[in-house]
């Protein structure tokens, strides 16, 4: 019979989640969703030294914001919880015992010093079939040995027994067959007495046959675990409910080799997390996509295009799509190279697909931010006259360069003079300069003159009456006009502008610049 397709996301709550992470979820909820299958969410958390406050309700909140959701889980609930690994201990216990009672994992006893000193006496000590009978451990040591040992409070851990020489397939839905020689493999460790619980690989096993798991699509560097995973799975008896494996493409650094890092993101100005991380330890702040102004959809987006793309030249996809497009099995095994600019580009279309209105919750807030009080109307006004011009701007070189409004924080510098008049003008501005000469004075005080007389300040009303005076008398009073409004050679139509501002405000910068200049 054909199992309900269900899939897990299964963070260590050790950080802030990775961009990487939030892809590796995104793919899994994709998958489930075409599948009309479940998306598990569950926290692995057996490893407690590397327990971080605060890192589970991030990754929850992360999830929240970008709008990917779970079908059961931490917090979401369902049928085959706990699903925090911590809170499953006696659940790993009883698999540990039947590993042990079927002869397939052994205890071992050795401390880090006689494990250090078997590592300096052997190279490239490895603790498997080749050593493990030199060592302290239930298959050396007689079993009235190994019951005092534990009665008397000795701590040990239960290892794997791998058998060697055979070979391990891992039938990956994105890199095929991939086969390792288990003589490589090391007995791993599964348990730990000291504080009972079980290795990342013991708990991820167990939960998910627990949880019915069917696909585990995962980042590349699990890949190495899975072949461990699949003698796992065998030896437990689970060979035919085995998940199958899809291991994702690496996401790359955007110029250079490597894994994408934090130090990237630090020095090309770009975040490597969706929200904003407050390190409890350090103290520590890193930036966030939401934080930095993008929108979710427009994360979401290019997320989903690192590392598959539906085989035609779309890029822009809601998430509906994507979920009737994406195909795990034509997704990459080369590494997807991380490209923030066009993380920009996206958000850039995704904000010009909204309306102006949705702009004004954040262009308010950096308005309020500067003392400015306006009306979500007026902001929106201003958005719509002024979403599609480009900004200029000093890159972390220092390299000038230029580009598309891509962020609502994007609009303050190039829209200011909608709000606050120029105090002064400034006569060394190359426009201000070319276009305010010594008779220009005068043909503004005609301006106002026509202007004055003007009820309906419209774009059309001050066209009815500006144009024709400009047409008999040649005069050109646009750029003038523009000096006086903006200060320099910014801006929307004059028109537009000063419809905008409204007649008084029009012509008391009209006046002032005519004082000052
Ligand atoms: N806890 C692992 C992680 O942090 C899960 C790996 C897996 O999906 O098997 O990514």
């Amino acid at each position: 019979m054909e199992r309900k397709v269900r899939v897990r996301f299964a963070p260590s709550p050790t950080g802030p989640l990775h961009i990487g992470g939030v892809r590796t979820a995104l793919y899994n909820y994709l998958f489930a969703r075409q599948h009309g299958g479940d998306l598990i969410f569950r926290i692995e958390d057996t490893d407690s030294t590397r327990f971080v406050p605060g890192a589970e309700e991030y990754i929850i909140e992360a999830f929240k914001w970008l709008g990917i959701k779970f079908d059961e889980g931490v917090s979401f609930g369902g049928e085959h919880g706990p699903y925090r690994q911590s809170e499953r201990r006696d659940i790993y216990k009883q698999y540990v015992k039947q590993l042990l009672d079927a002869d397939k994992a052994y205890i071992a006893f050795d401390t880090p010093e006689e494990l250090d000193a078997k590592r300096a006496e052997i190279e490239n000590f490895q603790y498997d079939a080749s050593t493990r009978m030199q060592m302290r451990n239930s298959l050396t040591l007689s079993k009235e040995e190994v019951d005092s040992l534990i009665a008397e409070g000795h701590q040990y851990v239960v290892r794997f027994k791998i058998e060697p020489g055979r070979d391990v397939h891992v039938d990956d839905i994105i890199r095929g067959d991939v086969n390792i020689n288990s003589s490589v493999l090391d007995d791993k460790v599964l348990y730990k007495s000291a504080d009972q619980l079980p290795t990342y690989h013991l708990a991820n096993i167990v939960d998910d046959h627990l949880m019915e798991v069917t696909h585990v699509i995962r980042g590349e560097e699990w890949l190495p675990s899975a072949p461990l995973h699949v003698l796992l799975y065998e030896a437990f008896g689970w060979a035919d409910t085995m998940p199958r494996f899809a291991h994702l493409p690496l996401l790359l650094k955007p110029v250079g080799n490597g894994k994408l890092s934090k130090r990237d993101g630090d020095k090309l100005g770009f975040p490597v997390f969706p929200l904003e991380w407050h390190d409890p330890k350090s103290g520590e702040m890193s930036s966030g996509y939401r934080e930095q102004g993008y929108l979710p959809q427009a994360v979401v987006n290019f997320l989903a295009l690192l590392g598959w793309n539906p085989g035609n030249d779309q890029e822009v996809m809601t998430l509906d799509e994507m979920v009737q497009l994406f195909d795990l099995s034509k997704c990459s095994k080369a590494g997807a190279r991380f490209d923030y600019i066009k993380a920009q580009w996206f958000n850039h279309q995704y904000l010009l697909a909204q309306d102006a209105i949705d702009w004004t919750p954040a262009f308010d807030k950096i308005l309020r931010d500067n003392g400015i009080e306006s009306t979500p109307e007026r902001e929106a006004q201003v958005v719509d006259m002024m979403k599609l011009k480009v900004i200029e701007y000093v890159d972390k070189e220092g390299n000038k360069k230029k580009r598309n409004i891509s962020f609502v924080s994007d609009l303050w510098p190039l829209t200011k003079f909608f709000f606050v008049a120029p105090e002064t003008y400034d006569k060394e501005d190359k426009f201000v300069r070319k276009n305010w000469k010594e008779d220009t004075s005068d043909m503004m005080r005609q301006l106002v003159a026509q202007l004055e007389t003007i009820d309906d300040f419209s774009v059309e009303g001050q066209k009815a009456v500006v144009d024709p005076w400009a047409e008999t008398t040649g005069a050109r009073p646009w750029n003038a006009w523009r000096v006086a409004l903006v200060g320099t050679g910014q801006g929307p139509d004059m028109y537009e502008l000063s419809a905008f501002l409204g007649k008084d405000e029009t012509i008391r910068r009209i006046n002032n610049a005519i004082n000052s200049l």
